[in-house]
């Protein structure tokens, strides 16, 4: 079983460390995915933005534009497509407009409901793990010939409390989340003196989103530390700082 790392104290990303790299980032409408892409940007990146919700999308795109960094790119999707032709369609795509790919953070996600497992819908089950999972593993795989062709390429998957401890009534979630870490692992190993890819995953902990709301209803969302916290860990999984680490799970 892999070491859980945390972030040595003092990490802080140089200004424009990301410079020159173009990153997707999954789910980079809402939540922690539109903070850390916007952090991306920030830090010089072109961000390629992933999600289902299109105006979502044009938001974090026009204040992109508006903050003058680097001009995003739009890649609406919705990672419930089971059709391995429509991610290749993806890659084709950044390969005529960018050549390679430095970057893929696997940020989306969706919760399914809080049942027993002998009450879980298995509709709402597969979709779950399509989503969470299969999306995942059919957009890396369409992915790696590009991101194979950087000179170093990063991917970060996105992990839970519940992907390392299993918990009652987090059904499907907490499965794909364990096997998020899985396919982590794996790919890491793969990876492994072979390429100049790198790949770890990110236990984010508690955060303020519309999921941790949707998971904890009665919480007060002013007790839960908001995606800002978050953002020094996803940099340095990106920049170049983290060369060389490669298969390690990460706690916030
Ligand atoms: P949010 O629900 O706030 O955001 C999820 C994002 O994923 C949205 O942009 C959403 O797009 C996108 N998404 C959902 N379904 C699809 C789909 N079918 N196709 C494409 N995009 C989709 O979640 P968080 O920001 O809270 O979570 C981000 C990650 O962090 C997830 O992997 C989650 O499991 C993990 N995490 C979060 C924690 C927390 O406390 N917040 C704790 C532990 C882990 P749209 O809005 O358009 O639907």
């Amino acid at each position: 079983m892999s070491l859980i790392q945390t972030l040595a104290a003092g990490f802080s990303p140089v200004p424009g460390c990301l410079q020159g790299k173009t990153i997707l980032v999954t789910g980079a409408g809402d939540g922690i995915g539109r903070r850390v892409a916007l952090a991306y940007a920030e830090y010089g990146a072109t961000v390629i933005l992933l999600g289902k919700t299109q105006e979502k999308l044009e938001a974090l795109y026009d204040e992109i534009e508006t903050r003058k960094f680097p001009q995003a790119a739009l890649c609406p999707f919705d990672l419930n497509s089971t059709d391995p032709l429509a991610y290749k369609q993806i890659a084709e795509t950044i390969k005529n407009n960018f050549g390679n790919l430095d970057g893929l953070l696997h940020n989306a996600s969706i919760l399914g409901s809080r049942n027993s497992i002998e009450s879980y819908k298995a509709k709402q089950w597969l979709d779950v793990m399509q989503v969470n999972l299969n999306g995942a593993f059919l957009l890396t795989q369409a992915l790696l010939p590009l991101l194979k062709q950087a000179s170093s390429a990063s991917i970060v998957f996105t992990s839970s409390g519940v992907g390392r401890k299993g918990r009652a009534y987090w059904g499907a979630y907490s499965v794909s989340k364990f096997a998020t870490e899985g396919l982590m692992q794996v790919l890491a190993d793969e990876m492994d003196n072979t390429t100049q890819v790198r790949v770890n995953s990110i236990n984010p902990g508690a955060t303020r989103t519309k999921m941790r709301a949707a998971a904890y209803p009665a919480e007060d969302p002013q007790t839960v530390k908001t995606p800002d916290a978050l953002t020094p860990l996803y940099l340095y999984l990106m920049c170049d700082e983290s060369i060389g680490m490669n298969g390690k799970s990460f706690d916030v």
